[in-house]
């Protein structure tokens, strides 16, 4: 038995002297927006739990409860015995705020990415003649999804529904998938949704929308997102829990149920996990002020770095990136911030473009004015410096 041909050790050291290697940070202790870190208390600026429901007492009220009746693991894939009510319940409800006719669980949002362009795309009765175009700042997940499907990717150019209509007046295949992040993680774009569901009606092509970073930041009481072909929504950021849901018709949820491969041979996540999340959706009906306050938050944010001079990108969305150019800027800064007690994460090459190193800023309701302050005047100090 041996990894020995594998060189490991090679490898290893390559990634280290690239900077590419990725270490776990341990978090001591944590409730939004706090973390505890080597035993320093910090305000965290580098989190998806965007409502501050990670830590809510409904939240951990409802797995107690649940908890005290049922058991803790599902038992099984959700096509054995492990699909009990309060997922099917929970299935239902997500339809309805969604406005969808049906929705499916999946444990979490990298399985569904991969289910369902696997699925619709990579069982075709000829594999050939499907092609997969997605925005070039996808999600990892759904450029993975291409992968296992086998089929054939063509990546436009961030938001460039322009070149998108070019490529789809050119390919002739029967079957052509356009696939988008609703709100791209490291710039907080928003995908141009209502030109692509043109688009995609235009070339008879279907589309599918990724909307990890915006599921729950919208008033489930207007009405929803346009409808596009495939709905997806995780529940392990703005909803605070765990997990992901594909939406769409009756239709695409049977067809997935049967043959999305990481539903069907993959253990249903703890029900309790459900029951949280069921707790998560009341939470956002009743305590619409977390929406405001993550609003402000936005608006108050962006008006005072502008201020300061910082480049900011056209975000609206909780995710607020400050350009510094190189890496070993990005890190300085954040290495500056994190002796202030402020945890911001500095992003790099190969996860964004050479030259467009980021700090990457994610405000949640859960921030007080005061820590805004604090990050606020700290950006300011280190202003003069990254001019
Ligand atoms: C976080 C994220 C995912 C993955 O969701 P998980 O539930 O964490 O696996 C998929 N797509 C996008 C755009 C994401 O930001």
């Amino acid at each position: 038995m041996s990894l020995k041909r594998f060189q490991l050790d090679q490898k290893y050291t390559a990634l280290q002297h690239q900077h590419l290697d990725r270490h776990t940070q341990v978090i001591e202790q944590g409730v939004t927006p706090l973390v505890q870190r080597h035993g320093k208390s910090l305000i965290n600026f580098s989190s998806n739990d965007y409502l501050g429901l990670a830590s809510h007492p409904a939240l951990k009220q409802a797995t107690v409860d649940y908890l005290r009746l049922h058991s803790l693991g599902a038992g099984a894939a959700h096509l054995v015995t492990g699909h009990h009510a309060i997922h099917e319940q929970l299935e239902q409800r997500l339809a309805q705020v969604t406005g969808y006719p049906k929705a499916m669980l999946f444990s979490t949002g990298y399985m569904a990415n991969l289910g369902v362009i696997d699925a619709l795309m990579g069982q075709l009765t000829d594999s050939k003649s499907g092609i997969v175009y997605q925005d070039r700042l996808n999600h990892a997940s759904l450029l993975d999804g291409a992968r296992l499907a086998g089929v054939k990717l063509r990546r436009y150019p961030h938001l460039d529904v322009a070149q998108l209509n070019e490529w789809l007046n050119h390919d002739c295949t029967e079957q052509k998938l356009i696939v988008t992040d609703q709100i791209f993680s490291m710039d907080g774009t928003e995908a141009p949704l209502l030109d692509l569901i043109k688009t995609a009606e235009q070339h008879q092509a279907a589309l599918m929308i990724d909307d990890a970073h915006g599921f729950g930041l919208r008033d489930f009481s207007r009405p929803p997102l346009p409808a596009v072909d495939v709905y997806m929504g995780t529940l392990g950021k703005a909803i605070g829990t765990f997990g992901a849901f594909v939406a769409g018709s009756e239709l695409l949820i049977d067809y997935l149920k049967s043959r999305a491969r990481p539903f069907v041979y993959t253990t249903a996540t703890p029900p309790l996990i459900a029951a949280a999340t069921l707790a998560a959706l009341d939470v956002i009906e009743q305590e619409s002020w977390r929406r405001v306050k993550l609003q402000q938050h936005i608006g108050r944010l962006r008006t005072a770095l502008i201020e300061q001079g910082w480049q900011l990108l056209p975000s609206q969305s909780a995710i607020q990136p400050i350009i510094v150019g190189s890496a070993e800027n990005a890190l300085a800064l954040s290495k500056k911030l994190l002796e202030q007690g402020l945890l911001v994460s500095a992003i790099r090459p190969p996860t964004v473009p050479r030259g467009t190193s980021r700090l990457r800023i994610t405000l949640s309701a859960a921030h007080t004015d005061e820590h805004l302050s604090q990050l606020i005047s700290a950006l300011a100090v280190h202003q003069a410096s990254f001019r």
